[in-house]
């Protein structure tokens, strides 16, 4: 260290020029969490579930919002959320109708063992809970179709607790934020230590959802509108000029494609030939129409020997595609006109054309019924 220079005791002389006007000292830098829900407060999107600035957020439309968003986009979710508050206000109310009725409701949404556990877990709420959903995080977790990042969201969100919520825009923004090179999925441990020094003590719940504004409005995946955001002093992707890079991922592996058959039997009174999914599995407690397995390795003769009961099966051409995580299926679609006194084999049902149109049909399979529908009025 550099030895001090040692000060005078002597009096300065004055000297006749005004004296410099005071220094004001440097505010003292924000923190991230503070520029963030600085930002948050000028830009936060308007969202049916969400409270507006000084209400109270009510637990169960924070829930039945983000167990609807689980994979599913916000303009996919909005008009799902108003039929179900409106059909089902509280959660009593949705504890109490009958399963099958929320299935349908569901139909279209997707991922529909969520729709099965909505309705257990209202149950639950309603019956252990008496109606309340429980405030911590553990609690939270035990209840149906709650996991990590649901209970932390409810917790943060509905009840103002320090949890450290995590979606894919998060990850999106932390990535970037600190340069993380290790590829998801195992860069999540990371992104979550990293996410949790972040989160503040308080407003954990309006922290959560600045951070996932910030991933769905400006750090968005392909471009992201750094010049807008308020953390680009502290962002190390910025900084190094490959934000869209981030975060980093392993290379997809091709998704295997998978083959099966549809059987469309039209009965003369415009009856369908329907069944319900087994409850657990796939797509479970939905309706479809009967078909085959879904197999890599299907050939025509299998397909047709799935054929629920002897007709003149006709195959339309072309196929059904639909993607689902983690296969693509393409679906070829036979049709075959009954006389109205066909009976339906065991386990199905032929549903007449109002029962159709309450029916609980995946997207996919309400694509087969499009698709079978026109060609038979053609
Ligand atoms: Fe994302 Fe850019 Fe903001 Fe960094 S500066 S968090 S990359 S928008």
């Amino acid at each position: 260290m550099l030895p001090r220079t040692r000060q005078s005791n002597k009096p300065k002389a004055r000297k006749t020029a005004p004296a410099p006007a005071k220094k004001k000292a440097a505010p003292a830098a924000q923190t991230p969490a503070a520029a963030l829900l600085a930002w948050y407060a000028r830009h936060r999107r308007v969202l049916p579930w969400r409270a507006l600035p000084g209400q109270t957020p009510d637990p169960y439309a924070v829930w039945l919002s983000e167990i609807m968003l689980q994979q599913t986009t916000v303009a996919a979710v909005k008009p799902y959320y108003s039929k179900f508050l409106a059909q089902w206000p509280k959660v009593e109310a949705l504890a109490e109708a009958p399963v099958e009725e929320v299935m349908r409701a569901w139909a279209g949404l997707g991922y529909y063992s969520r729709a099965r556990n909505l309705h257990a877990c209202a149950k639950m709420v309603a019956t252990s809970h008496d109606g309340n959903f429980p405030r911590d995080e553990a609690l939270l977790r035990k209840l149906p179709g709650i996991g990590p990042y649901t209970a932390a969201a409810i917790a943060a969100i509905a009840f103002g607790q320090r949890a450290v919520v995590i979606d894919g825009n998060v990850e999106r923004v932390v990535a970037r934020l600190y340069r993380i090179q290790t590829p998801l999925p195992a860069a999540k441990t990371e992104i979550r230590e990293y996410a949790g020094a972040l989160t503040p003590q308080d407003e954990a719940g309006d922290f959560a959802q600045a951070m996932m504004d910030l991933g769905a409005t400006t750090c968005t995946p392909k471009n992201p509108a750094c010049a807008l955001c308020p953390l680009t002093s502290g962002c190390a992707a910025f900084a190094a000029g490959d934000a869209a890079s981030f975060p980093r991922r392993m290379p997809k592996g091709e998704r295997p494609q998978r083959r099966g058959a549809i059987f469309y039997a039209h009965r003369a009174d415009g009856a369908l030939l329907l069944r319900t999914r087994p409850p657990r599995g796939l797509l479970g407690g939905m309706c479809e129409f009967p078909g085959s397995e879904w197999r890599v390795d299907l050939d025509a003769e299998q397909a047709l020997s799935a054929a629920p009961l002897k007709a003149r099966w006709r195959k339309l051409p072309g196929a059904v595609e639909h993607v689902f995580t983690h296969f693509a299926l393409q679906l070829d679609v036979y049709v075959a006109q009954l006389p109205a006194s066909a009976r339906a084999p065991l386990g199905m049902r032929f549903a007449g054309p109002n029962e159709m149109g309450k029916a609980a049909l995946p997207s996919f399979m309400r694509k087969v019924w499009e698709k079978a529908r026109s060609s038979l009025a053609g």
